[in-house]
């Protein structure tokens, strides 16, 4: 899969973030280790990664990824089920410390886990690991409960560089379906960029939906959001040094972390 393949640019994107994760990895002052990284990117993504993506991009990644390592072990959390929806190629499952009650369930299109299993095939995860080959764009609910997916019980949802590859119809028609899905005492992690942002290089073109206030999207659904913006405290790692003008400041370019509780 290359970044060639337009109809799967969004697959290839699975790939640079895998890049990123390796560069990072190889910092002395890394934010996470990720070792899997660097033989699930292959040399076009890392060139990609490099050619196109900026300094403050990269950095973005990395305090993405450590922010929602974080979060995933935040004392509050109970749950014992993770769903990851468009997991791409991260490695979650294995590098990360989890009690062997967890069960991590990843969604992706069937080519990117297949790229995942495919490498990641002699590892053993610390968890008990399902993954599920779908389009987030049709329903896929059942094939979640099929797996074992208890409904009735709390969770935690991870969507991490999705919503802006789907339309505000599809965004919607995806929280509906987690609302579902999800009881009170569940968590939802997820990043989005704001509407201004939607024609942001070198996304443009494959970006199709902004949210300005993730609390209002989130609200919507019955979950009580916590938003950051990357350099904000609790949200730079010492890493992402950029400081953005206030929330309020209208025309601005914004990326949200978001944490939410239902
Ligand atoms: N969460 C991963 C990470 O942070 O490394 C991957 C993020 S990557 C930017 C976007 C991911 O969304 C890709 O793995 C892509 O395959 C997945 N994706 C986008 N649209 C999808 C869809 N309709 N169905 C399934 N997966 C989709």
């Amino acid at each position: 899969m290359t970044h060639k393949d337009l109809d799967n640019f969004v697959g290839f994107t699975a790939q640079m973030m895998a890049a990123s994760r390796a560069i990072e990895t190889e910092k002395a002052d890394r934010l996470f280790n990720d070792p899997f990284a660097s033989s699930l990117a292959k040399e076009e993504a890392f060139t990609f990664v490099k050619e196109k993506l900026t300094e403050q991009d990269i950095a973005y990644i990395a305090v993405r990824t450590r922010f929602f390592d974080d979060f995933l072990f935040s004392p509050e959390i109970k749950a014992k089920q993770i769903v990851i929806l468009a997991s791409g190629l991260d490695t979650r499952a294995y590098r990360l410390p989890w009690s062997s009650d967890i069960k991590i369930y990843e969604l992706d299109q069937p080519q990117v886990l297949e790229i995942k299993a495919a490498i990641l095939g002699d590892f053993t995860p610390n968890c008990e690991h399902h993954l599920l080959g779908v389009d987030l764009k049709q329903p896929w609910s059942d094939l979640l409960l099929a797996q074992g997916y208890q409904p009735n019980l709390p969770s935690v949802w991870l969507l991490e560089g999705l919503l802006m590859y789907l339309t505000s119809t599809e965004v919607h028609r995806l929280l509906q379906a987690i609302d579902l899905l999800t009881t009170a005492d569940s968590y939802l992690g997820l990043d989005l960029v704001n509407v201004k942002s939607i024609e942001y290089k070198p996304y443009k073109g494959h970006w199709y939906s902004g949210f300005d206030s993730p609390e209002e999207l989130l609200g919507q659904y019955g979950w009580t959001a916590q938003v950051f913006e990357p350099g904000q405290e609790g949200a730079n790692f010492g890493r992402y040094t950029w400081v953005l003008p206030p929330r309020d400041v209208p025309d601005v370019e914004r990326v949200f972390l978001v944490q939410a509780r239902k």
